[in-house]
């Protein structure tokens, strides 16, 4: 058997399971917790910002995807905060996909970096992006987002598909009262130009900026679309997340629902995620964490590293409790901080 060959032979045999007997092979890391954007339900500029001396450095966060490749872990996601504004995040990338056993690297921006980015980041492996967008209109995104910047990541779309950041998914977040008037406008953009849009349940977590108590449930997302057509289930869509794919008669795009609130989806949950602060969180709504940050600066060697892994994939609950949160856990951090 050939070197290859036994690494993978090696790999198959290696495999993450939780509790629930879930495989975990998924790692979803905060790369920083800085944001270009301040958008109302997302409470950045709430926070004081994290020092940059107490996010994981490149090195320590190559140190810990490998190690976790080593246990299981073949999917990468980078995320914030807004990855985008991390100096130098084209060599995390590249970093990352040196690493034996990764073998998907994606991203979640806002895209207005990315037409500045596209290529360098496809040249140094990545694979994918979602890209966030709540409003096709300029003037409501500022509002929105606090930035007038739509033109830029309608520019960071465009530059994504040159670049081949393919499949690129556009994760659209409705709320009553202030962009749920155009749902129907990106079901749209599936059918006119080929759109992978994905309808995400807002959920009550973090201060927000406003008041954004309406969350649109998928049922009634799906009732504003019905008008354009028939949905059709659709399983051709590449991806580690929860996201129920359809897609209209004869379009190149498709439309996905993601159901925090009214269906939850944590039977089929697979990932861990890396706080920008260095410490594994086994759910974005649950607030355990293993620290993992001293152990890296304090000499840990792999066998170490591998049982806070453990440890934290052990502490998977079996499912979240947010339907029966009444109010936001304003408590708890802020999403850029864990990773959205
Ligand atoms: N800056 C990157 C971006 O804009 O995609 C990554 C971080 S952002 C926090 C990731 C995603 O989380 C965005 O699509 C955003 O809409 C979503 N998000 C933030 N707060 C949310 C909430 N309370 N409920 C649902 N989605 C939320």
């Amino acid at each position: 058997m050939s070197k290859i060959q036994q690494s993978q032979e090696n790999r198959i045999k290696q495999a993450l399971y939780d509790s629930w007997h879930r495989q975990v092979n998924y790692l979803r890391i905060s790369v920083t917790d800085h944001c270009n954007l301040n958008c109302i339900y997302c409470s950045v500029s709430s926070m004081l910002p994290l020092k940059h001396e107490d996010i994981l450095s490149y090195e320590e966060i190559e140190t810990l995807v490998s190690v976790a490749a080593d246990m299981g872990i073949n999917k990468v996601r980078l995320t914030g905060g807004e990855p985008l504004m991390r100096p130098q995040f084209t060599t995390l990338v590249r970093m990352i996909a040196g690493i034996d056993g990764i073998d998907d690297i994606s991203m979640t921006s806002n895209g207005i970096l990315l037409a500045r980015y596209a290529e360098e980041l496809k040249a140094a492996g990545l694979k994918r992006v979602n890209i966030s967008l709540d409003t096709l209109q300029a003037d409501r995104f500022k509002r929105i987002t606090g930035h007038d910047r739509l033109k830029d990541v309608l520019a960071g779309i465009e530059a994504a598909d040159r670049a081949g950041l393919n499949p690129i998914k556009i994760n659209m977040v409705p709320l009553k009262g202030i962009n749920d008037d155009e749902i129907i406008d990106f079901a749209r953009k599936t059918i006119e130009e080929g759109w992978n849009v994905r309808y995400i349940e807002f959920m009550p977590i973090g201060i927000p900026n406003g008041d954004v108590s309406g969350m649109v449930t998928t049922a009634e997302i799906k009732e504003q679309i019905q008008s354009l057509g028939e949905l059709e289930p659709y399983s051709g869509l590449t991806g580690n997340g929860p996201a129920r794919y359809y897609q209209f008669p004869k379009t190149k795009g498709t439309i996905g629902f993601i159901t925090p609130m009214t269906e939850h989806f944590c039977h089929s949950c697979n990932r861990l995620r890396v706080t920008s602060d260095g410490n594994l969180r086994p759910c974005l709504l649950a607030r355990e964490e293993i620290n993992v940050k001293d152990a890296l600066r304090s000499g840990a060697d792999t066998d170490d590293l591998k049982e806070l892994i453990q440890k934290a994939v052990n502490i998977k609950r079996e499912q979240h409790n947010l339907a029966g949160r009444l109010a936001p856990d304003t408590d708890d951090r802020p999403m850029c901080q864990i990773g959205g």
